[in-house]
């Protein structure tokens, strides 16, 4: 759902100031997509949108957020704690080092795409979201094709990632991924009208249910997708 009122102001900030994203990107819609004043890009702006609509839902929930871009913001949630490369609990997707069920949200956006087995950090992630927990997974950009294309390797030439995410990603995570179910959140920026794409994993459907429940509510496309 696209807030009128939002229409040509960052969301997150208000600012009404836009510029060219990285390496001089536009939006898919051909418009200037990085807000000057907050730095935030379209997927920022839609998952602000998204998660202020789920403040209730998260209010109990512990969170953990690979690679954190500041939209989230730690009193949303009962627990709140990153993982930033580097710098803080530097974990990697693929074997992290958490008990099972340590967390209820893990949430990463544009991270998957780095990694060399997707499958196993979901796996990874669905294992430290515990059996009812929920994992929160964007990446660029299946807005924008139709079939996922993984070529196997970091490629330096396509800013390190292993593969182009497209229309399947949510499918075929979950068919390489026993016990997975999946929903997709479609998310439209207000700046520049693009859409992106949430989707939320979960070993428990009905979990999905709950965290989708107050974004139906509010007409954001909720597609289960497996
Ligand atoms: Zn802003």
């Amino acid at each position: 759902m696209i807030d009128q009122n939002s229409i040509g102001r960052c969301n997150i900030c208000g600012g009404t100031e836009f510029g060219k994203g990285f390496q001089g990107r536009l939006s898919s819609t051909g418009r200037l997509p990085a807000c000057l004043t907050c730095k935030a890009t379209e997927r920022h702006r839609i998952v602000f949108s998204v998660y202020s609509h789920l403040r209730g839902y998260l209010r109990d929930k512990r969170a953990l957020q690979f690679a954190p871009e500041g939209v989230l913001k730690k009193e949303w949630f009962k627990e709140y704690d990153y993982s930033a490369y580097g710098r803080h609990n530097s974990y990697d997707m693929m074997n992290i080092p958490l008990p099972d069920g340590a967390f209820d949200l893990v949430v990463s956006n544009h991270v998957i795409e780095h990694v060399a087995d997707d499958a196993r950090a979901l796996a990874e992630c669905l294992r430290v979201a515990g059996k009812s927990g929920v994992v929160h997974v964007m990446a660029p950009s299946p807005t924008y094709r139709y079939t996922t294309e993984d070529w196997g390797f970091a490629d330096p030439a396509r800013n390190e990632h292993y593969r182009d995410y497209g229309a399947d990603m949510g499918r075929d995570l979950c068919r390489r991924t026993p016990g997975s179910h999946c929903v997709g959140v479609v998310g439209i920026d207000p700046t520049t009208l693009a859409p992106d794409i949430i989707f939320f994993f979960s070993r428990n459907e009905e979990s999905l249910r709950q965290i989708t429940a107050p974004l139906i509510r509010q007409q954001f496309g909720c597609v289960v997708v497996a």
